[in-house]
């Protein structure tokens, strides 16, 4: 025990603690919310000061000095950093990773701040004045130049891609024709800019007058409405709001529903006082990014997951756009929701929350119910568009050429003759999901899990879509050398092959992980498909969220059983929001929409609610079965995993587990330890212990209570642990 003035500080190490350092020698001392180097084992680390204290627990020849001081002000304010001790606690998690998780990795990492200004391009005399017709046969070029002189004849470089996709070789075009020029950027966002907004429906200005008139506490809303009713159209009105009160908007959505058309919605009304940030940045724009946002610079952040972690002055509204979306919550490492979250955040800084979604989760609705959200209901399509009509139909005993029934196959030709869009999902990537021998019974296992390689013939390739382990595919079966390989089942790039023989006359578009990988294709396609030419889409999930395929009049859906039947209790909720969010890309346009959802169950409870009442009916009887089993909503849960490649290894920990809690655990239920779904995985072997309780907090209790004892396990040190606070998936 030392009596001497000394910092605490948060440093990235897997332990759950804060370490004492005393103040610099040679300069002032930092105050908490500056970044600082310091002494660490052998080397020297860089970390957050936390807090100041008078005392600590260390002897004084155990204290090292801060070795320098790296900000001259703080980057986080006491409100960030109350924000990510309250998340450290509620997740359990090493308080220096998750202040981690907050920075930029160049900051984190330790480096000065960059200096904010950003290149960008600038219309010239030439450029401003352009005929619209003279790059008549450049399309691309004549886009970027009507989007310069829209944002006022200037723009930053990365505005310019967030907002219409990869420009690079348009911009390089323009430049060599002396049409724009290349510009050094202030920080401070230019003159906004003024879009046209449209006339609210009654029920958008409803919802807009309800969160406008909460501005200035807490408040949580659920924007409950369906695809195209509007909702981006309210998060602007209340954006627009929110800037004339002085104060700033967060604006979460999903990875892919991050989308160019999103942005630029954005820019065309609030100008360049964006910040956007998602994983695929550069490292220093994503710095450029969190400064202008911390600054105040763009008081309108919009960001994938991490971004509630962005330090926001004046924090007014937080708006979590397609709030069921699973990949607001982060599945390794730091594990955290980050819906969850931004609720925590907007009570924190006093100020209201709207979750939108076509397809709430049920944690949500429930909270409807129990009077913690109030509910803002969208019900039709702005613009008068009608809601699509939704059909099963029967597989059984059809038969199925790549998944396709002779109904689904009709429907797509009828589509196409009338110069429309067909779209058919199929959330599977890759030829066939398994190769077979038909001599042997051989099958494309994968050497390091419990699952099958994939098929992908176009790059000839077996792929674990686990484990990503790879091989060549061989002509002749690797058992037995008979050359009767078989690949069994569909996935897009065989349904693509597919269509592509039936209607040979018309393009076949496939959108998946695959299809898209490179840099700017996905935005290649997207332009095609708004040609509007009649086309097959095939694609996996990519395609369910954030686009408008205005010439879409048929949604196919493949192979949703497994959602019916799915060992995770809420399979059925992802499948029905997955086909509902697919289903809402028909008929946006003037053109009605239908839907065909291929099943062989179609008797099943669920999928007769859902396509006969609606999302709203399946809801309400997903959650009596939850709340019948006591599953989430009804109960909270955390679960502790295990994996080592020492088969036993893992059970062995979970069991020592179960026996330190069991005695103490009541109310809190233990389930397991049991084999993880897939047992082995990339060469591991997996089990994992779920506890569960009505309530949270004896669930918070016990595993404060045996976090530290779990640590002092002999048998933790031979497996790799985590603990996952409120899974999402219960592998
Ligand atoms: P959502 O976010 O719910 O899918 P959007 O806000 O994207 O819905 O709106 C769907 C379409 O309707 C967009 O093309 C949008 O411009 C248009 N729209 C939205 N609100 C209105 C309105 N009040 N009047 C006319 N068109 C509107
Ligand atoms: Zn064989
Ligand atoms: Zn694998």
């Amino acid at each position: 025990m030392t009596r001497r003035p000394t910092l605490r500080v948060a440093l990235p190490a897997p332990l759950d603690q804060l370490f004492d350092y005393l103040p610099p020698v040679a300069c002032p001392e930092p105050i908490p919310g500056q970044r600082v180097r310091v002494p660490f084992g052998r080397g020297e680390r860089c970390g957050v000061v936390m807090a100041r204290a008078q005392d600590s627990e260390l002897s004084v020849d155990r204290l090292k000095a801060v070795a320098a001081v790296l900000d001259d002000a703080p980057l986080l304010d006491s409100g960030d950093l109350g924000f990510l001790n309250w998340t450290a606690a509620y997740y359990h998690h090493p308080v220096g990773e998750v202040v981690g998780a907050a920075f930029p990795v160049t900051l984190r990492r330790g480096e000065p701040a960059v200096p904010l200004g950003e290149s960008g391009w600038a219309l010239t005399e030439q450029g401003a004045t352009l005929d619209a017709q003279a790059l008549r046969r450049a399309p691309r070029q004549a886009e970027v130049i009507a989007w310069l002189a829209e944002l006022g004849g200037r723009a930053p470089q990365s505005l310019l891609r967030e907002s219409i996709g990869e420009c690079a070789s348009a911009l390089r075009g323009l430049r060599d024709k002396g049409l724009i020029t290349a510009v050094e950027l202030p920080p401070e966002p230019g003159l906004p800019t003024k879009g046209v907004a449209p006339e609210l429906h009654d029920e958008q200005a409803e919802a807009v007058a309800a969160v406008t008139g909460a501005l200035g506490g807490y408040a949580g809303f659920l924007l409950d409405g369906v695809t195209g009713s509007g909702k981006t159209e309210v998060y602007l009105r209340l954006a627009e709001q929110v800037l004339e009160r002085g104060r700033s908007l967060l604006l979460l959505v999903p990875e892919i529903g991050l989308t160019p058309q999103l942005v630029k919605r954005f820019a065309r009304r609030l100008g360049d006082r964006l910040a956007v940030l998602h994983s695929g940045l550069g490292e220093r724009e994503r710095e450029i990014a969190w400064q202008r946002a911390r600054l105040g610079l763009a008081p309108v952040v919009i960001g994938t997951r991490s971004a509630v972690f962005t330090p926001v002055p004046d924090l007014g509204l937080v708006v979590v756009d397609e709030e069921h979306d699973p990949s607001f919550k982060q599945q390794e490492g730091f594990r955290y929701s980050a819906r969850d979250l931004a609720v925590v955040r907007a009570q924190r800084a006093q100020c209201p929350v709207v979750l939108g979604s076509a397809t709430p989760s049920l944690e949500s609705i429930k909270n409807v119910r129990d009077g913690r959200y109030r509910a803002l209901r969208l019900t039709r399509r702005a613009g008068g568009a009608n809601p699509p009509r939704l059909d099963l139909v029967d597989v059984r005993g059809q038969p199925l050429d790549a998944g396709l029934s002779p109904v689904l196959g009709k429907a797509i030709g009828d589509t196409l003759a009338a110069g429309q869009q067909a779209l058919i999902f199929l959330n599977r990537r890759g030829f066939a999901p398994v190769l077979s021998c038909y001599s042997c019974g051989w099958l494309s296992d994968c050497p390091r899990c419990d699952a099958r390689q994939t098929l992908h013939a176009r790059s000839g390739l077996l792929w674990c879509h686990h484990c990503g382990s790879q091989r060549r595919v061989p002509t002749t079966c690797p058992a037995c050398g008979s050359d009767q390989l078989n690949p069994l089942g569909a996935g897009t790039e065989r349904l693509e092959q597919t269509l592509k023989a039936r209607f040979d006359n018309v393009p076949v578009l496939r959108i998946d992980r695959d299809s898209t990988s490179r840099k700017g294709s996905f935005d290649k396609l997207l332009a095609q498909i708004h040609g509007g030419e009649a086309m097959i889409l095939v694609g996996t999930q990519m395609l369910a969220k954030g686009h408008h395929f205005p010439d879409v009049t048929l949604v196919g859906a493949l192979d949703v059983d497994g959602g019916l039947f799915g060992a995770d209790f809420r399979a059925a909720e992802r499948m029905a929001q997955l086909v509902l969010q697919v289903a809402g890309r028909a008929g946006r346009g003037k053109k009605p929409g239908r839907v065909l959802i291929q099943t062989r169950y179609p008797e099943h409870p669920l999928l007769q609610i859902l396509v006969h009442h609606g999302y709203g009916a399946f809801a309400e009887a997903a959650l009596a079965e939850r709340r019948e089993a006591l599953w989430p909503p009804y109960g909270s849960q955390a679960l502790l995993r295990a994996e080592a490649t020492d088969p036993d290894a893992p059970q062995d920990f979970l069991s020592a587990v179960y026996q330190l809690a069991s005695p103490h655990a009541d109310p809190v239920q233990l389930w397991g330890p049991v084999p993880a779904p897939m047992m082995r995985r990339a060469g591991r072997y997996r089990a994992h212990l779920l506890l569960q309780a009505n309530d949270r907090a004896p669930l918070h209790r016990i595993i404060r209570w045996l976090l530290p004892q779990i640590r002092a396990l002999k048998s933790a040190r031979k497996v790799r642990w985590s603990l996952d606070v409120d899974p999402l998936d219960l592998y």
